[in-house]
């Protein structure tokens, strides 16, 4: 069965007047392991349903089942539980980094909350993730400001992933990045996804972004999937 199924989801924002019609009946199917890649233009709708999927956005129609259950339907226990499982590494990493803190807090936080242990365990699992992304142990007393983009992004990553989740939304998480960082930031995450045994659902602008990342891809159009499939397929398409 899919980790992630959503079925004829439409999401209508409404300001005042004003509505604007951002996803539009769309279908999409996500497999234990497997990576979907959402492509399309700014504004097509990419976000919107990485939002719907985490639950920050409401659906105005349509279901979205995690592991086969309705998210819409979840009592609030059951979804802190799923914050546990479903993660989310954004664009500008900063969303998930507090500024005040060391990164070894923010990243240590999903255990905090999730598996509390012993301080001297939680600690070890800050740095081994710390040193699977390709940072010194030390950089865990240091705080974001002290980093470069590069690393920052690498430090959300470790936060989404130290506790193996099954389903990662990724939104644009390398476009702010400089192009040389953006490769390694994305070597890092196709090494990742095969070792850490996660689906994603991986968004963003940049076809080539995506079709290396991706089993498979749909292409998204003024809020309407115009093509899905292989991604070799798409993207010779
Ligand atoms: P993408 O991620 O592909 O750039 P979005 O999902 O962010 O697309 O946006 C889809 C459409 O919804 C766009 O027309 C955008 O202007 C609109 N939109 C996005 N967020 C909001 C919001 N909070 N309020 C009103 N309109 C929004
Ligand atoms: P406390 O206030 O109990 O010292 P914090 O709330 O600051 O703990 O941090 C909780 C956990 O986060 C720690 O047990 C530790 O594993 C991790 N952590 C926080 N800061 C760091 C850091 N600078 N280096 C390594 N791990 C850290």
């Amino acid at each position: 069965p899919p980790i992630l199924e959503v079925q004829n989801l439409s999401v209508e924002y409404r300001r005042g007047r004003r509505r604007t019609l951002a996803v539009d009946d769309v279908s999409l199917q996500i497999a234990p392991r497997e990576t979907l890649g959402l492509v399309g233009e700014s504004g097509s709708g990419k976000s919107t349903i990485g939002k719907a999927v985490l639950g920050l956005v409401r659906p105005s129609s349509g279901v979205i089942r995690y592991d086969g259950r309705d998210i819409l339907s979840l009592s609030k226990a059951q979804r802190r539980a799923l914050t546990k499982e479903l993660q989310v590494i954004y664009q500008d990493p900063h969303t998930s980094l507090d500024p005040t803190k060391p990164i070894g807090y923010s990243i240590a936080e999903p255990v905090q909350v999730h598996e509390p242990a012993d301080k001297a365990v939680v600690r070890e699992r800050v740095f081994a993730m710390l040193r699977r992304v390709g940072l010194s142990e030390d950089a865990a007393r240091r705080f974001p400001a002290q980093f470069s983009g590069g690393q920052k992004q690498r430090i959300a990553i470790a936060r989404a992933l130290i506790l193996s989740p099954r389903l990662v939304v990724c939104d644009e998480p390398v476009s702010a990045l400089d192009l040389s960082i953006q490769a390694e930031v994305i070597n890092l995450m196709a090494e990742l996804q095969h070792e850490m045994g996660a689906s994603y659902l991986f968004i963003s602008h940049d076809l080539s972004i995506v079709h290396y990342l991706s089993d498979r891809i749909a292409v998204l159009k003024q809020g309407r999937i115009v093509e899905q499939g292989d991604a070799g397929r798409v993207y010779e398409d």
